[in-house]
């Protein structure tokens, strides 16, 4: 038998829980994953941020085969769609990455555990696996990195065929003639993309008046008319209330937000996006005593401690932006920590981004925070009309926009709308970790032509000195 008793054993093997146990692993800590899937890479890997790019970049593909080569002087005839080549693409690319963390997981020395882990005590797990058997783990640590879920919404249940989640849109078998998305957030414009270049018509119902919410208010409002000019529609301020099937269909009840007349919306496909909740069903806190706050997230202290001595959490699970590389921060810092060394995370610096076309990024504060703070700032803005790089590329849309301290020049946020803008941001978080000044990145050489010299050209504009514009 094997031995079972461990120095951590992490619950949950998304990138929160894998990247802690790996981390774990190299500082010498005998470590455990127990993971209920099948496949190691929680939800990022399997549902989520892998297979959701895969669809995106394969649909840009066929979009700009179909209406972008034209303008460089490529031309192309006979395009058309093969979707079930295309998921196999992103099958494939799920299969490579899920394979990679077990790769990861034997060279660590990691032992793996398939089953649903339940905390029976503070140091002792209960691995059920899926034939109802069951193994029990000793431990000094126990790591919850069981991430989240997807937001049901009353009256609108989802059956992953005519009403699906995020899952079931990344796996449709057709191209659907009319897709009606709930919730304008990240995930509800990246599917909508998708599915509205290979065809469908789009239509995504908001609740509040805006998209993209919790994004700086002038690049969402830019994001929507983009989005618009190409193709997809939306109805904000708007509440679903319910959904009837029929046949073929299914008959949405809509309502102005505010309150007022019902209407009506008619779908082939819904897909419901308003957002992820934490996942703890069947864990066991409450025998455990383990503390949530008032939304159902563990509730850890800045090192990922809970309130029970030898139990922490990270990622989806606790407060914060549920995202991959923010749960992957967490898990390192709680290995250290666990270890006996030390380390943070500074919040203010995870970029969040929109991997729509343009693609949307941002690290740091909004406008729309800075005002709320009362902190006086001054803003820096270029657009990509003016890189000659993005015309070189026929990428023009979008800008750079920069938030930086009034008096002290420090950058406190920074916004990029445009062709790359995910690795643009990048610079600026590295700006924003080391608390640089706008006037840093502005003496700092971008190389030329690039799309980074639009973020040199923003600092400039800080301080009203831009250069090309
Ligand atoms: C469609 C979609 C697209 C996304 N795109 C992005 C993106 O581009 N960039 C980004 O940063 N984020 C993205 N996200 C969010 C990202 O996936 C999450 O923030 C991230 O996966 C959280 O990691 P985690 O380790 O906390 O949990 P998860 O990845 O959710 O992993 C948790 C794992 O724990 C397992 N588990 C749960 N309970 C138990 C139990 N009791 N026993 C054993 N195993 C258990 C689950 O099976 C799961 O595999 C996307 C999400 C979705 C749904």
């Amino acid at each position: 038998m094997a031995d079972m008793q461990f120095d951590l054993v992490v619950i949950g093997s998304g990138p929160g829980g894998y990247v802690a146990a790996i981390r774990a692993a190299q500082l010498g800590l005998k470590t455990a994953c127990v993971e209920m899937r099948d496949t190691l890479g929680g939800t990022c890997l399997n549902i989520g941020c892998i297979p959701s790019k895969a669809l995106l970049t394969a649909s840009e593909k066929y979009e700009e085969a179909k209406h972008g080569l034209g303008g460089f002087g490529v031309k192309v005839a006979g395009v058309e769609l093969d979707l079930p080549a295309m998921m196999a693409h992103k099958t494939k690319v799920v299969q490579s990455n899920v394979e990679g963390v077990q790769f990861l997981f034997k060279k660590n020395k990691v032992a793996r555990f398939h089953g649903r882990g339940v905390i029976d005590a503070p140091g002792v797990v209960k691995v059920v696996k899926p034939d109802g058997s069951a193994e029990t783990l000793t431990t000094k640590n126990i790591l919850i990195a069981t991430g989240s879920d997807v937001m049901p919404l009353p009256g609108v249940t989802i059956d992953e065929k005519r009403i699906v989640s995020s899952t079931g849109a990344l796996d449709l078998e057709k191209v659907p003639g009319r897709l009606v998305v709930i919730g304008g957030g990240v995930i509800g414009l990246e599917l909508g993309s998708v599915w509205q270049r290979l065809g469908a018509q789009v239509t995504v119902v908001e609740f509040l008046d805006r998209i993209l919410p919790g994004m700086d208010a002038e690049v969402s409002k830019h994001a929507q008319r983009i989005l618009g000019k190409q193709g997809l529609s939306f109805k904000l301020g708007t509440k679903v209330t319910g959904a009837r099937m029929n046949a073929e269909s299914v008959t949405l009840t809509l309502e102005p937000a505010k309150g007022g007349g019902e209407t009506t919306l008619e779908a082939d496909i819904v897909l419901v996006a308003i957002g992820r909740r934490p996942y703890t069903e069947g864990l066991g806190l409450e025998q455990a005593g383990v503390a949530l706050d008032n939304r159902g997230r563990i509730v850890t202290d800045h090192h990922f401690r809970t309130n029970v001595p030898g139990i922490w959490a990270i990622g989806d699970v606790i407060a914060g932006p549920m995202l991959a590389h923010k749960a992957e921060e967490e898990g390192v810092v709680a290995a250290e920590v666990m270890a006996g060394q030390s380390g943070h995370i500074n919040y203010d610096a995870i970029p969040g981004v929109v991997y729509t076309w343009p693609e949307i990024a941002a690290v740091g504060r909004t406008e729309e925070q800075l005002k709320e703070a009362g902190i006086a700032y001054k803003v820096g803005k270029f657009p990509f009309t003016a890189n000659g790089r993005a015309r070189a590329m026929q990428v023009t849309e979008g800008f750079v926009k920069v938030l930086a301290d009034a008096t002290t020049d420090k950058l406190l946020g920074a916004h990029i709308i445009g062709a790359n803008a995910g690795d643009m941001i990048e610079e600026l978080a590295l700006a924003l970790e080391f608390g640089a000044s706008s006037e840093d990145v502005a003496r700092t050489s971008h190389a030329h032509p690039t799309l980074t010299e639009a973020i040199k050209e923003a600092c400039l504009a800080v301080d009203g000195r831009p250069i090309h514009i």
